[in-house]
């Protein structure tokens, strides 16, 4: 039976019907103007919508033979509170066994207390969004610290200047491969020159 996977237009019209993906003039608190904006968490406030997200994702996945015959003996992992919704998601979807997120303490990315070296299965770490892909770089590294090996990684969104793979071999599985704008400053927005009103936006 082929599984059908939504194209990057289902999902961005997904996103911009319930407020996830946002148009207008939005600066951040770097300092960056920018014409777009995803706040993701609006997408998986509706069950319907989160379902339909993450069993999309768990398609792209179980199609590596690396994922498909290591299941369900795997641990989806999230680096951070954004991502939660869509590790619960994708380990309904394909059955796994066990899912673990990170969270900043201190400023510094790491799982809860108690999380020990051996209890984590071979791992597909998935997000929300992968912006500059900063964050997934980050639970690479604690991941691998406990020993756990890396057998794949997905997000609903990632920006395309952020690496598509994780080292050499595992690919960055996406449901949008988005083109992100940012102007350093002012001075080079295109919105300012048509003097859009601006929105600040958290992070
Ligand atoms: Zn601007």
């Amino acid at each position: 039976m082929v599984q059908l996977v939504p194209t990057q237009d289902d999902v961005m019209g997904i996103l911009r019907r319930t407020g996830a993906f946002r148009e207008g003039h939005f600066v951040y608190p770097s300092g960056k103007h920018t014409p777009h904006y995803f706040q993701m968490p609006l997408a998986f406030r509706y069950y319907d919508t989160a379902r339909v997200l993450a069993v999309a994702l768990s398609r792209l996945l179980r199609v590596e033979k690396e994922i498909s015959s290591a299941l369900p003996k795997i641990s989806i992992i999230s680096p951070g509170p954004g991502g939660i919704p869509v590790a619960f998601g994708v380990r309904e979807a394909l059955s796994a066994e066990q899912i673990y997120w990170a969270e900043r303490e201190e400023g510094k990315r790491m799982f809860r207390q108690y999380v020990q070296k051996g209890e984590i299965n071979p791992c597909i770490i998935v997000d929300d969004i992968i912006r500059s892909g900063a964050a997934i770089e980050e639970t690479v590294a604690i991941v691998r610290e406990l020993g756990v090996t890396v057998i794949g990684c997905g997000t609903i969104v990632r920006f395309k200047d952020s690496p598509d793979h994780l080292g050499e071999d595992i690919p960055v599985k996406s449901l949008v491969e988005f083109e992100s704008k940012f102007y350093d400053s002012g001075d080079d927005c295109s919105e300012c020159k048509s003097g859009a009103p601006v929105e600040h936006v958290r992070f």
